[in-house]
């Protein structure tokens, strides 16, 4: 089964990839992994990557491509498996159904998690963060110890400059525009499931199975 997770920042991706992973027993794939461990083993790729991150640039499609390209003739993804964070754009959908075209094997279903933009902005805006362990708390829903020192390694507490109320509207806005056209794109072709992500993580899981089903 191939699988495309979709769904804004601030939406547990991560922990419903985990989800996925584990009960169809799919590897997931993350253009970040594939990219460090490139990076770690400085190949080819790799290499081409670091030229344009050193320049302070992104990576270009075509290279990202040629990326997961590789990553998907691994054996473990034989039977399938779970794209996060991938694709981004119609470009890339595009792209990579070219690539699935030349493998006989299609994305089956493409989950939405949907989450309002409100709920979104007081999920990430309330994240408060250690800066030396990463342990997270969130101001309304899991209040931070009033000091603002972390119990568990005494580093400080902070709010990422990424997790302020503009900054966070200003990444939705970001994936709304690149991702309208590509949602599109796979509703032209009957793909998309849509989930509603402003559920506890529980129902959310479920309602993403019942969606696979
Ligand atoms: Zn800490």
């Amino acid at each position: 089964m191939i699988i495309v997770l979709l769904g804004p920042p601030g939406t547990g991706k991560g922990t419903q990839a985990a989800a996925v992973k584990t009960r169809f027993q799919v590897p997931h794939i993350s253009t970040g992994d594939i990219l460090r461990r490139n990076l770690a083993e400085g190949t080819p790729l790799g290499l081409k990557a670091k030229g344009y991150m050193e320049a302070g640039e992104l990576v270009p499609d075509g290279l990202v491509l040629d990326l997961v390209a590789e990553r998907l003739k691994e054996p473990d993804c034989s039977g399938g498996f779970l794209l996060v964070g991938f694709p981004r754009t119609s470009v890339q959908a595009e792209a990579l159904d070219k690539l699935l075209a030349a493998s006989a094997s299609p994305i089956d279903h493409v989950v939405l998690l949907e989450v309002p933009d409100g709920t979104v902005v007081d999920r990430l805006s309330g994240r408060r963060v250690c800066k030396s362990c990463g342990a997270v708390w969130h101001a309304t829903f899991n209040p931070p110890p009033a000091g603002m020192v972390c119990p568990k390694c005494s580093g400080d507490i902070y709010q990422r400059a990424d997790d302020s109320s503009e900054a966070v509207l200003n990444r939705l806005q970001v994936y709304a525009r690149q991702t309208g056209p590509l949602i599109g794109y796979y509703d032209a072709k009957g793909l998309i499931r849509r989930v509603d992500g402003s559920k506890s993580p529980q129902e959310v899981e479920a309602a993403i199975f019942a969606s696979l089903a």
